[in-house]
């Protein structure tokens, strides 16, 4: 009997589908097809290549209801978030539909006048994608987008919790003419479908988006048959409120970025930082919003803040709160729980702690969760030592209407991203990615393409 996968919703613990587990040599069966597509959707004309990319945006926008649903299912988004998810996945495979037409190479003039040197660009081959729960459309568009409109083959594995949208988008590529075997999409446990992805042969590069030990892990395994590698790993962004700041726009931003897909998000503020003559009434103001925001199952329309995704998730996040509270931290709002392992649902309610301090948990470690941790600093210094004090480095905000503090932090700030004044600083036309051990390489933007393509350079002599 086939192994499956039970798909539940976190908001309610009914099972939505399950999903049947690949076997070993259905896996290896599928890597053999996409290194043989590679040789032949490689072939095509970049233009030819664009089209079809363009007919699976629009194809994926005709179904975005049922999408958005699907993904509220699975993974407890409130459906307002799925909807703007289907759009923010459509919108990566729109901009990489137009860069498969400027994959430019250049001509170097030669030092004798007997040769010329020509740069081109080709597709680094089959891709093999591991991809994470919660952002199921995007995390995959990302990066499929950019691997098809460089001439790669694809391959994603979706996480275990949320495999229902990306099997939806492989589905829809193919009604749109994509080849079956240029976009597939296999099912099972990300440890053992890393090791067949990463042992291949046919495989020329791992693109992942997840946490930082299994990145790292990937790295590893990709080196005996030194593979590409794209990681986007772990965050851990601080969100810096300067004593100049606009306190009304500053808590708005925070809000957006930090309760946006409850908390789950690896560039959500996992640490707020504010100058101490302003901290009390940008953490009063803060908990007023908070408190309005509305709980519940992502398929009612007024929902804000649905579940967390699981068992795990919730504990982790509890257990910060708990460590928190224990080392002297003061609740200004939430610090409510209403999970069930026996039936499965997962929600915290948001929060708001103040008076935290370096040695708190939630201070070290990624959250994932709706919790706010506030600390104070003295001087913009000080902020900025405690900003970097991580190994972390994806996503830093800050908010100063001085141009002065605003460009010492956007300097001196070891992050990829930097949102100045912004909350929600993602875009497709933007190079999205960490420092540190927040991973290698950027999504997005014309540096999204890079690590699809190899270069390749020719010499031609006796002329
Ligand atoms: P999280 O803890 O947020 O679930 P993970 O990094 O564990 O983050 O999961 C992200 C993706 O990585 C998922 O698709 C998961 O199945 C996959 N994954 C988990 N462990 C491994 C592993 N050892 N090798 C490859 N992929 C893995």
């Amino acid at each position: 009997m086939s192994k499956m996968l039970q798909v539940k919703n976190p908001a309610t613990g009914e099972l939505v589908q399950e999903v049947r587990i690949n076997t070993e040599e259905e896996i290896l069966e599928t890597l053999k097809k996409g290194d043989a597509a590679f040789k032949d959707w490689s072939k095509v004309n970049a233009h030819e290549r664009s089209r079809l990319l363009k007919k699976w945006a629009n194809h994926i926008q005709e179904h975005k209801a049922e999408i958005a649903k699907v993904m509220t299912m699975e993974s407890g988004k409130p459906i307002n978030e799925s909807l703007g998810e289907v759009d923010y996945a459509t919108s990566y495979i729109d901009w990489y539909a137009e860069e498969a037409k400027r994959i430019y190479g250049r001509t170097i003039p030669a030092n004798t006048e007997s040769k010329r040197i020509v740069v081109t660009r080709q597709p680094v081959g089959l891709v093999a994608a591991i991809t994470p729960w919660n952002f199921p459309a995007a995390m995959m568009t990302r990066k499929a987008a950019p691997a098809l409109a460089a001439g790669c083959s694809f391959i994603v594995k979706p996480a275990e919790d949320t495999p229902l949208t990306t099997i939806r988008l492989v589905e829809i590529a193919h009604e749109a003419g994509i080849p079956e075997d240029v976009v597939q999409c296999v099912n099972g446990y990300g440890s053992e479908i890393g090791e067949l992805f990463t042992n291949s042969d046919y495989v020329r590069k791992i693109t992942f988006t997840g946490s930082t030990p299994v990145g790292k892990h990937l790295i590893k395994n990709s080196a005996d048959t030194v593979k590409h590698v794209s990681m986007e790993l772990g965050g851990h962004a601080p969100l810096i409120i300067a004593e100049d700041a606009d306190l009304h726009f500053a808590v708005q931003q925070t809000m957006s970025s930090k309760f946006r897909n409850a908390g789950q998000t690896c560039i959500c503020a996992n640490r707020v930082l504010v100058h101490e003559n302003v901290a009390k009434e940008f953490s009063d103001r803060l908990v007023e919003e908070v408190a309005k925001l509305k709980v519940g199952d992502g398929l009612d329309k007024q929902t804000q803040v649905g579940p967390v995704i699981n068992e795990r998730g919730f504990e982790k996040v509890v257990s910060q709160i708990d460590d928190a509270t224990k080392k002297g931290a003061e609740v200004l709002c939430g610090n409510q729980f209403d999970g069930n392992r026996e039936a499965g649902y997962f929600f915290i309610y948001p929060t708001v702690l103040g008076n935290v301090s370096e040695d708190m948990k939630m201070m070290q470690e990624e959250t994932f969760g709706p919790v706010v941790p506030i600390t104070t600093f003295k001087d913009i210094g000080e902020a900025v030592q405690i900003a970097n004090s991580t190994p972390y480095g994806l996503a830093a905000y800050f908010f100063t209407n001085d141009y002065r503090t605003g460009s010492y932090l956007h300097e001196n700030l070891d992050f990829g991203i930097v949102g100045w004044n912004d909350g929600a600083p993602s875009a497709a036309h933007a190079p999205f990615g960490g420092m540190k051990e927040s991973g290698l390489g950027r999504e997005g933007g014309i540096e999204g393409i890079e690590p699809y393509l190899e270069t390749k350079y020719l010499s031609v002599g006796g002329l």
